[in-house]
């Protein structure tokens, strides 16, 4: 490809050349994918190109309401020959969004740092706090600023995936750009309150039962949690409810990885890793996975009990053979 050699100039040149686009986000998505969704939107907006979020039947696009402008949420495919600007995922196939045949330019913008780099366009920075932050930096590349539904929303993703200005991916231009979205009319109440204060009396009985079915591996330098369909079903509970519980173990001092399998609703099992220094995007890579290399996932077959065994045995491997940071 032919073109600028910065990335973040060659995705402002395709953005400023286009008619209409179809922006994608990662299946689940978070308060992150959501955010920087939100984000390009009012761009293209403000560059008077067309363009909606697409998604495929049935998923739950958290935060619609409170952070995308009305009817710019697509239940389909993108419209033929649109660019599809891809945010926050680290591949094709984790798309929320299934591709028929593609007649149009892919634009990947992403800061998982095993991303495939699918786009025709590729800007990955894997040292980015969020994808959120990325947007940010695209908007004062283009020399636009956002309004204050959209600062709104993409500060609420650069404090999702910072887990509140917290993790290390947080570094001073971080809470700059967190400044400069506030000063654009971001709501940091509005956002605590809705990405942090919001637990059901349900979520914490699933919390209690995670927590009850815990157990150490790896020496105790590792915490794996397990949650099961009767456990769902006895709190009353939603996966939804099912966030933080991981964040919560790792938190426990002397836990180096911390993971929570929990089954989905296709059978499968779903495991959440969250780690300490340890690349838990390498663990979740041998199941198909990755992520990040302090938050990490993946999808298996077989129970939660066989998932946490196989968990298990690979923890008690790999931690014998890393130093204790
Ligand atoms: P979570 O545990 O919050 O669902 O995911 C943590 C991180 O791992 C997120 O950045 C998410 O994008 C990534 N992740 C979770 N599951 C998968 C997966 O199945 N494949 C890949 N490539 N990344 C995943
Ligand atoms: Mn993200």
């Amino acid at each position: 490809m032919t073109g600028p050699a910065d990335p973040i100039d060659a995705v402002c040149a395709a953005m400023r050349a286009e008619s209409r686009v179809a922006v994608a986000i990662h299946e689940s998505p978070d308060a992150d994918a959501v955010g920087a969704a939100a984000g390009m939107l009012d761009l293209f907006a403000r560059l008077g190109v067309e363009a909606a979020l697409h998604v495929d039947p049935g998923v739950d696009v958290p935060y619609a309401a409170e952070f995308l402008p009305a009817g710019r949420v697509v239940v389909g495919p993108p419209p033929p020959g649109a660019t599809l600007y891809a945010l926050d995922c680290g591949s094709l196939d984790r798309l929320a969004l299934t591709l028929g045949r593609r007649d149009g330019r892919v634009v990947d913008i992403d800061h998982h740092h095993d991303n495939t780099r699918f786009g025709d366009v590729t800007w990955v920075d894997g040292e980015a706090s969020s994808t959120s932050e990325m947007v940010c930096r695209l908007s004062a590349r283009l020399g636009l600023e956002v309004g204050p539904r959209a600062a709104t929303a993409l500060y609420a993703g650069i404090s999702f995936d910072t887990g509140h200005f917290q993790h290390e991916s947080t570094s001073a231009e971080t809470f700059g750009w967190a400044a400069r979205l506030v000063s654009l009319g971001a709501e940091p109440t509005r956002v605590y309150r809705l990405l942090y204060e919001r637990r059901s009396l349900a979520g914490l009985r699933l919390w209690a039962r995670a927590i009850e079915h815990t157990r150490p591996a790896g020496g105790g330098r590792a915490l794996l949690a397990m949650l099961t369909a009767a456990d769902f079903a006895a709190a009353g509970a939603t996966d939804d409810d099912s966030e933080g519980i991981v964040d919560a173990l790792r938190g426990v001092p002397g836990v180096e990885v911390a993971a929570l399998a929990r089954p989905r609703e296709d059978g499968r099992v779903r495991v959440s890793l969250r780690s300490e220094g340890f690349d838990v995007s390498a663990v979740a890579g041998l199941k198909g996975g990755g992520g990040h290399r302090q938050a990490a996932g993946f999808t298996a077959t077989g129970s939660v009990e066989e998932v946490i065994q196989w968990l298990s045995t690979v923890l008690d491997e790999r931690l014998s053979t890393v130093s204790s940071s």
